[in-house]
């Protein structure tokens, strides 16, 4: 006779009773969370996952939908080979619009273009290894200085790897009020999406970030052939540097890519994969991010019904995004309003993680 424990997954009474749990403060373990990714679509149980998620979102974040756009300030020839990026070193992709760091003007109206789709924040994203001392930091802490003082939306910046905390304190000295640096993936994986630097080498970024003040905003990427295991892991290192905002995008097989023959990930299971992040992650900003469309179709407004409480809005950096109108009309049919004043960052998590790899003191 089996003497194994029923999965979570198949039990919607448990799932409920977890919900409230949650509510109550409990922190999800990697087990549980792990046995809710095996909930079989249109199922009592994903019923009530979705529905948990959505409590649990209400609970801790209200009802407010939170937006921010992305400008590609300095597109393609990257030096780094991110397998999934059309603009990383060799790819033989040209479908987009290649250029130098963009002029501060270009910056200014990106900024109104931003704030007319809805969104309270516009990152500047370089595609290039990352900063470092010298003319470099200079320029780009100039222009992030001109774009933080035009105040049309928060000035957030996702410039790739860190040389060291100055570069870190000078950004956010310049005005930079977030920096994006994904972790992309679970520690486990990542050497099989990126040869040209190491898991290691965003974690001390994200050390120099927290240290200077500066929002985090770090996520990743689902669909690039992690195991599930592997989600739960990435979502355990999330929870460990404890982002203000976690931006979870999906993979968008780009053709001329190293991961272009992939399947893009199943709606359902991007859904249920939200929502156990919602579980794992009660308080923290969780946003749908790039290729939310090419999952989820018709379906993409059920990124709210999943627990997510941030859109990304606009354009991605190669690929089209979807109008902002849709995302008003999909925010009041789950019972959100849309979120568009300039906004500073969440307060900062204080405690400490107790661990030597993270940041936080
Ligand atoms: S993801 Fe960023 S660092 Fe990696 S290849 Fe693309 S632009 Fe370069």
């Amino acid at each position: 006779m089996s003497t194994t424990l029923p999965s979570l997954a198949t039990d919607p009474v448990a799932i409920a009773k977890l919900v409230e749990e949650v509510l109550a403060g409990a922190e999800l373990s990697a087990v549980q969370a792990r046995e809710l990714l095996d909930v079989e679509p249109g199922s009592e149980s994903f019923a009530a996952l979705l529905t948990g998620a959505r409590r649990i979102r209400e609970h801790f974040l209200g009802n407010r939908v939170k937006c921010c756009s992305i400008l590609n300030v300095k597109a393609g020839n990257c030096s780094e080979n991110c397998s999934y990026c059309a603009q990383a070193s060799g790819q033989a992709s040209t479908e987009y619009d290649k250029h130098k760091w963009l002029p501060d003007e270009d910056i200014a109206v990106a900024s109104e273009s931003a704030k007319a789709n809805g969104a309270a924040a516009l990152g500047l994203v370089a595609a290039w290894w990352g900063v470092k001392e010298g003319s470099q930091l200079d320029m780009v802490c100039d222009a992030v200085e001109k774009f933080s003082q035009n105040g049309k939306v928060r000035a957030d910046v996702n410039l790739g790897i860190l040389e060291n905390q100055n570069c870190a304190d000078r950004l956010k000295k310049a005005g930079a009020a977030v920096y994006g640096h994904n972790l992309e993936t679970a520690r486990s994986f990542f050497d099989n999406i990126c040869g040209t630097h190491s898991f290691e080498e965003r974690m001390d970024t994200i050390k120099y970030i927290k240290k200077s003040g500066m929002g985090l905003c770090s996520g990743g990427i689902i669909g690039m052939g992690e195991s599930k295991e592997q989600r739960i892991e990435f979502a355990e290192q999330l929870r460990f540097i404890e982002p203000n905002m976690i931006p979870i995008n999906f993979l968008n097989p780009i053709k001329g890519t190293k991961l272009g023959d992939r399947p893009p990930v199943p709606a359902d299971e991007a859904l249920i994969t939200l929502a156990v992040l919602r579980f794992f992650l009660p308080d923290r900003n969780i946003m749908a991010a790039g290729g939310k469309e090419i999952t989820l179709g018709d379906r993409l407004h059920e990124v709210f019904a999943a627990g997510v409480n941030a859109v990304m809005v606009g354009n991605y950096l190669t690929t089209m995004g979807t109008a902002p109108d849709y995302w008003q009309t999909a925010a009041t049919r789950w019972g959100l309003n849309m979120k568009t004043d300039v906004e500073t960052i969440d307060e900062a998590p204080k405690k400490s993680c107790g661990s030597n790899d993270c940041g936080c003191d």
